[in-house]
């Protein structure tokens, strides 16, 4: 049996038989490490009744390994130079479907609906192009599609802002979204040179669970809670009190109003959002609508 795809001589040979290029433009950095690709199958927890929705296969290295756990995969990859390659270096599977389309624009339920069965749970896996992790994310996060777990590839400093807890300095709105709706942990950094091409940035193995929104029932206004979450991070060495009132000033509340709001929400005047957990996020926003 041949190398598989992964390993960097299998990777370096099939680069120069297609004489492909990596296209910085797309984010372009194939995972060469067995054991990093060993390790995201293995956190991924595949079964073969799973079915896996994997965004950027490249030359297939992850795509390899899916595959050879009998479970279902589609894959979407944007660079039409890939499909040949991938046509070629997964032929022998039958259990792997390639869309030629940008995953940002492409209709998710619709592309997935012909290999899928949408009312069973989908899992991700994917070594993401980080010029678009966040917005990759949002898109799937926001789908309709019952995902049950991400098992993603991305730049460090994305998966530690993912992960952070209040009162740290990577404590934001990403980390707010994702904790709201799935329990996200990193499994393991990965160094540049488990890479061809090398990246200039360390990565990091995200392993997300999902819940679904576990606030979903005591936000009163969804759209309101992420106005309010963004305006406290706004200018982040600033006071709640300050980039609420420089915020939501604009909207006709009055100092005196903002400052009643945070009474009511019982946060300090003085506090920075940093300090602030989602259910204080929460009581926030529910005092702001209720006057
Ligand atoms: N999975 C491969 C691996 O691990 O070796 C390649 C990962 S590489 C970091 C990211 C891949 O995403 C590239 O193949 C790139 O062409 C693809 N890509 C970039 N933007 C995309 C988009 N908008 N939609 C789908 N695929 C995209």
């Amino acid at each position: 049996k041949s190398l598989p795809i992964g390993d960097p001589i299998k990777t370096s040979q099939i680069i120069h038989d297609y004489g492909l290029r990596a296209k910085k433009s797309l984010g372009q950095n194939f995972l060469t490490d067995l054991n990093v690709l060993e390790n995201i199958v293995e956190s991924a927890e595949i079964t073969p009744e799973d079915q896996v929705l994997e965004v950027g296969p490249g030359i297939g290295s992850i795509t390899q390994q899916l595959a050879e756990t009998g479970c279902k995969v589609v894959s979407f990859e944007i660079d039409q130079r890939f499909i040949t390659v991938l046509d070629d270096v997964l032929s022998e599977y039958d259990n792997v479907a390639i869309i030629n389309q940008d995953v940002l624009k492409a209709d998710l339920d619709k592309e997935l609906s012909v290999y899928f069965d949408l009312d069973k749970p989908i899992k991700i896996v994917a070594n993401l192009p980080y010029y678009i992790t966040t917005p990759i994310m949002f898109k799937l996060l926001e789908s309709r599609l019952k995902l049950t777990s991400m098992t993603v590839l991305m730049q460090k400093e994305v998966a530690d802002r993912i992960v952070a807890n209040h009162g740290s300095k990577n404590w934001g709105p990403l980390s707010i979204a994702v904790q709201m709706v799935g329990d996200p942990e990193i499994s393991f950094a990965v160094p540049p040179k488990s890479f061809n091409p090398a990246p200039k940035v360390t990565s990091a193995i995200l392993n997300l669970r999902l819940t679904g929104n576990k606030y979903q029932d005591v936000i009163f206004d969804h759209q309101l809670f992420d106005q309010v979450v963004n305006a406290g991070f706004k200018q982040r060495r600033k006071t709640i009190y300050n980039n609420l009132k420089q915020a939501f000033g604009a909207k006709g509340k009055s100092p005196e109003d903002i400052k009643l709001i945070l009474k009511n929400a019982n946060i300090p005047e003085n506090y920075r959002a940093e300090q602030l957990t989602i259910n204080d996020f929460i009581r926030l926003t529910n005092c702001v609508q209720l006057r």
